[in-house]
């Protein structure tokens, strides 16, 4: 395949779905009707292709993003798997940022699921455009327009509905094209392959023609021509209801909506249409903006082959026949099989050493990876998601996508001894995959420690060690992930000062440590009068206040949220050095946050159940008893959605006690939201354990 494709032929998109909306079976089609797979395959026998982990396929939830690429009318669209599960935010968050458009599906009985909130609220922090699909028009209880509705009182977008169906349920037969006014019937036996364009039907004009006009309004006020023309009762074109749509899907104000079933194949070939019509090309998307590394000022390139070659790596995968993938995607400038590339994160250089581009059922070595592009590297060792690579003349660092801590671990060892040089490369290999999972061998036990964002990422990590990498593990009981911080503000000093003949050691800093605001991690100020401390020491200073962190004072967790103020200090002309700077920084740090009533946080989680009305009350009752604190209880058809914070140290096995407790009615999803001071009773309790005394 012609690698050197025109940029403004190119489309990224996403395709975001609550899950069973039907995400599976609209990728499966595009596919199909791209011209890649010559079968459709069934989600219901375990067939898909997006799906391409064994385990994806027996839990049906979509939790690895991948890239495949299809062509369609000359264009060509790299679909980037967006997982739709709220628990895998980090995965959503890290698709969100490398793709330029998004088609929301959406399942026309269930409406906007509440969990779909989640993932739209993160598309509109980084105003990615959007295609909403109605999905399942055929099924019973299909409801266009309560979804379209639904649509703008739930998510508060602006959708403007540029399809109908005609009828709905069994007898869901074809689409209203309200850009080109016509019928789509689609013909079942060619499996929706063929379809024809006709009049609308008389007794559906007068709504079409409603809905167009509202269209037509939504519109034209992102396009001049097309304003005067409506004003004026003039004809309009399908260029300009197009070139109108584009600009209004593009600055993501609107949201256009188009409907269909994936199941009987009726408008996947709209959905295309649409990609290639409304959605930007990587042209569209703005400058390449960046920090230069060695200057630490901004770096801004226009997206294109000229400019200097840089790519962010956003998903790494183990493949088991290639070995690492790093899918990269290629914001400017090009590389080739074999370049040096330096990697402006490490700070390492890495070689390209295969290049391949990932179709549904097979990949292609090629031999450039180009400005615009999603490409799959082979043979870059060090790099991790999120990391940049660029041209080692022309550095740049791209903005990294932001991944939160573990907040749970649990200890793993191997079943046998024999296997443990397997599974530590295994645990190697899935953290450099997902930068939510880390891995860390306990220097008092020698155990090795396994965090992640909560029991089921942790699960699922034990799932795929067995099936991907066969090893059998045994794991303990899973520990919360506390944090500390101090509680008021407090002066200190600290002094690294050792004279011993020859040549000596001096530090010594004042501070006021204070806490920061939730969320703010280590902050630090310098005010120093001129010459009091050297410049050069004052990076030493931070580092070592910053490095001394990681261990607090209570039980030895991480601190978070604390300012430093580096007031004053003093130092030695000939002993001073930045050792001993970065070690009175580490001391001060050690005794201020002593003085300054040090305290322990707990992780808590957003948490939502939906629970049929007659468990409600139980559930409730619950909850309580695990320490949450109900926000908000809607009603939502035949269930009640509960809205609630709790600390994850309260819901240990959660899934299981919710199970009986509503006979597996209700579901829940669970995430993290932020570090909140635990209850001195708790919190005793805790650092006894912690400390061994109970
Ligand atoms: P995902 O979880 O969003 O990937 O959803 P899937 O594509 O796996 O679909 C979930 C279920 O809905 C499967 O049983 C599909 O066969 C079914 N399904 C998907 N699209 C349609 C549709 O348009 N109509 C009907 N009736 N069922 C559909």
């Amino acid at each position: 395949m012609n690698n050197n494709f025109k940029l403004e032929k190119i489309r990224n998109i996403g395709i975001t779905a609550h899950i069973d909306a039907g995400k599976t079976t609209t990728t499966e089609r595009i596919l199909f009707y791209t011209g890649k797979v010559h079968r459709i395959g069934e989600v219901d026998e375990g067939s898909a292709i997006t799906d391409w982990m064994e385990l994806e396929k027996e839990r049906g939830i979509t939790i690895t993003s991948a890239s495949v690429t299809s062509m369609w009318r000359g264009y060509r669209i790299n679909i980037i798997d967006t997982p739709g599960h709220v628990d895998f935010t980090a995965e959503v968050e890290r698709s969100l940022r490398i793709l330029d458009g998004a088609i929301a599906i959406f399942c026309a009985v269930g409406g906007v699921e509440p969990q779909s909130e989640t993932v739209w609220k993160q598309a509109d922090k980084y105003k990615v455009p959007r295609l909403a699909f109605v999905n399942k028009m055929d099924r019973i209880g299909a409801d266009f327009y309560n979804t379209v509705e639904m649509i703008k009182t739930r998510l508060k977008a602006n959708p403007v509905c540029i399809q109908l169906p005609i009828g709905s349920e069994d007898l869901f037969t074809g689409i209203i094209d309200l850009v080109k006014m016509k019928s789509v019937m689609y013909n079942e036996r060619s499996f929706g392959a063929l379809f024809e364009e006709k009049e609308i039907q008389k007794d559906l004009l007068e709504n079409a023609v409603n809905y167009r006009n509202k269209m037509l309004e939504a519109i034209s006020e992102f396009d001049d021509i097309l304003m005067e023309k409506y004003l004026d009762g003039k004809d309009i074109l399908e260029e300009d209801i197009k070139k109108a749509l584009r600009k209004a899907t593009l600055s993501a104000e609107i949201v256009p909506v188009l409907c269909g079933s994936a199941y009987r194949n009726k408008g996947i070939q709209k959905i295309l249409d649409a990609v290639v019509d409304y959605f930007p090309s990587p042209l569209d998307v703005g400058d390449v903006i960046g920090i230069n590394p060695l200057t630490g000022l901004e770096e801004r390139w226009s997206i294109s082959l000229d400019s200097p070659f840089s790519a962010l790596a956003f998903k790494v995968m183990a493949d088991p026949h290639v070995g690492k993938l790093v899918y990269c995607r290629i914001y400017s400038g090009k590389a080739k099989t074999g370049d040096l590339v330096l990697n402006a994160t490490t700070g390492k250089k890495e070689r390209f050493g295969r290049i391949l581009q990932m179709f549904a059922n097979k990949r292609e070595d090629i031999t450039d990876a180009l400005c615009g592009n999603i490409v799959a590297a082979v043979g870059l060792k060090n790099t991790k998601t999120g990391d940049t690579l660029c041209n080692e003349k022309n550095p740049i660092k791209l903005e990294a996508m932001k991944f939160e801590e573990p907040v749970i671990s649990i200890a793993i060892e191997p079943k046998t001894k024999t296997d443990q040089d397997r599974l530590d490369g295994a645990l190697n290999r899935l953290s450099e995959e997902d930068p939510t999972f880390k891995v860390n061998v306990d220097s008092d036990t020698g155990q090795t420690i396994i965090s992640g964002m909560g029991e089921l990422h942790l699960e699922i990590i034990k799932d795929r060690l067995v099936r991907e990498f066969k090893v059998c593990a045994n794991v303990g009981k899973p520990e919360v992930s506390y944090r500390e911080t101090i509680s008021k503000k407090a002066e200190t000093e600290g002094k690294f000062i050792r004279q011993t003949g020859g040549r000596g050691q001096y530090g010594h800093v004042k501070l006021i440590l204070e806490p920061a605001e939730n969320g703010k991690g280590f902050q630090f100020e310098n005010k120093i009068k001129r010459g009091v401390i050297p410049k050069e020491y004052i990076r030493p200073i931070s580092e070592g206040i910053k490095e001394t962190m990681k261990n607090g004072v209570i039980a030895g967790y991480p601190l978070i949220d604390i300012k430093a103020t580096l007031l004053d200090g003093s130092y030695h002309e000939v002993d001073s050095s930045e050792l001993a700077f970065k070690a009175a920084g580490s001391i001060a740090l050690k005794e201020g946050v002593k003085k300054a009533d040090p305290v322990l946080l707990e992780p808590i989680m957003e948490l939502e159940v939906i629970v049929p009305e007659e468990y409600l009350g139980e559930i409730i009752n619950n909850l309580t008893s695990r320490r949450a604190k109900i926000e908000r209880i809607s009603p939502r058809k035949d269930a009640q959605i509960i809205k609630a914070i709790v600390p994850l140290s309260e819901m240990f096995g959660y899934a299981t006690s919710l199970r009986s407790l509503s006979q597996g009615r209700a579901i829940y999803t669970m995430q993290f939201s932020h570090y909140y001071q635990i209850p001195e009773n708790i919190s005793n309790k805790i650092v006894e354990k912690i400390m061994g005394f109970v």
